[in-house]
Formats: structure tokens, sequence, C-alpha cells
């Protein structure tokens, strides 16, 4: 029975790349890729898409030279060890983001979430379950998917992690942008729900987002998973305000 559903997963994995051949053409400008070419394409790869350079040993934002954390990091409480973001959040990766999000594009949840493996691994972290930054239910309606739910699954089927939904939106945080960072977190925290204590007790946990800007979302979501061993989040990209 586990062969044939196995089989099953293969021949559904072959049908979505089929459908979705993404492995030829770049994610960001979507243009053809040569057949060295992977993901990106030349001239994408140019254009500053990397998180890279001197970043916060939190948050993984870009920081100034010879510093080793940012000042939100070391003025407010992080309930999570580290976040990690494979790309820049510059004009590219946010069209890019943006077909993920709002326009249907969940084939990018798997180049996506191989960025983000490949940043997982170059810093040796470890977890145990995998738990999505949830989204409101009209939300998803009006969507159709929760996009940190796409990326979460994804890694989930590569690492063979399991994923577990724990928090859940009840209220939708529309206004964010207007408040300062300490009503941001007190409002998020108003919107969200632990759904389930025991599953996360003593687990390390991966939380996972799309887009990581103030980290006041992941960081909400990690004060209401202290019951947990220990807390990475990951992004796929990350905004750098701080430079
Ligand atoms: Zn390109
Ligand atoms: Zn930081």
């Amino acid at each position: 029975m586990k062969n044939f559903t196995e089989k099953i997963k293969r021949i559904a994995n072959k049908t979505l790349d089929i459908l979705f051949p993404n492995d030829f053409k770049c994610i960001l400008c979507g243009k053809d890729l040569f057949s060295n070419e992977y993901v990106f394409c030349k001239e994408c790869l140019l254009d500053d898409i990397f998180n890279e350079g001197n970043r916060c040993v939190k948050c993984d934002t870009i920081i100034k030279e010879g510093n080793i954390i940012c000042d939100h990091c070391k003025n407010s409480k992080r309930f999570f060890e580290k976040c990690v973001c494979p790309l820049n959040y510059n004009d590219k990766v946010k069209n890019a983001i943006l077909k993920f999000k709002e326009d249907n594009a969940r084939f990018l949840a798997r180049p996506f979430a191989e960025l983000i493996i490949n940043r997982l691994k170059e810093e040796n972290i470890q977890f145990d379950i995998i738990v999505p930054v949830p989204s409101h239910i009209k939300t998803i309606k009006r969507r159709g998917y929760n996009p940190s739910l796409l990326l979460a699954n994804e890694i989930g089927r590569i690492l063979n992690k399991p994923v577990m939904e724990v928090l859940v939106k009840n209220v939708i945080t529309s206004k964010q942008k207007f408040l300062n960072y300490e009503d941001r977190q007190n409002n998020l925290l108003d919107s969200m729900t632990l759904v389930d204590k025991t599953s996360i007790r003593g687990k390390t946990i991966l939380l996972v987002d799309d887009v990581i800007t103030t980290c006041a979302t992941i960081n909400t979501c990690s004060s209401l998973l202290v019951k947990a061993k220990k807390i990475y989040a990951c992004g796929v990209a990350r905004t750098n305000i701080n430079i």
C-alpha cells in the first residue's frame, strides 16, 4: 500500500512538472534559461538578488560592516533563535513574490523552498516540525491558498518533516503599516491563537513566512510557541531596512 501511495505521489509530482516547467524559465523575469542555469538567468543573478553581506545574527538583515546584531534585535526581545532569508527583497524579487502571493503562481513554492533549504543547510539549522505563519480564512479564500503553507509543505516534502498548522489567525490585521513596532506586535498578538499546545512541546520548530520585514509577525508567532524547545524562522526574502 505504501509503495502504491509513493507511486501516486511520484506521478502527481511528474504531472506538476509538466504543467509548470519552471526549471526552464527564470523565476524572476520569465526568460528562458540555458541548460547550465538554474532558477535564475544570468542577468537576474547580477541584480543583487541574494541576501548577502554582513548581516544581523538574529534576523538576517544587512547591517554595517563590523556589527554583529541590528538595533531592532538589540533593543527588543526576540522569541526566535535565528531567522534566515535567501533573497534580498529588491524590485525583481518583489515582483516574483507578489505573483506567488497574489497571482496564483504556486509553482514558485518549490524553487523558493529549495533556496530556503540551501540557507538552512549552510547555517546547519536542524528542526523537528514546520509551522507556517497563518493567514485569515478570508485572505485564504481570496487568494485560494496560504503562501506560507505552500512553502512549508514544499520544505516538509523535500526534507521529510511534518508540517503542523498549530497557529490560527482570527482577525485580519490590515492596518499594520500605520502602527509602530510595539502596537504592531500587540495587534498581531490579539489576532492569533495557538490551537495545539501539545504537539510543539519540547520540539524544535521551523517557522515559515514569505517576506520578513520588521520581524513583528515571526516574533509574535514565536512568542505563542514558547513551549517549544527552540524556534528558527525563515522567509523567501528579507527587506533590508537597517542599512
Ligand atoms: Zn531573469
Ligand atoms: Zn536583527
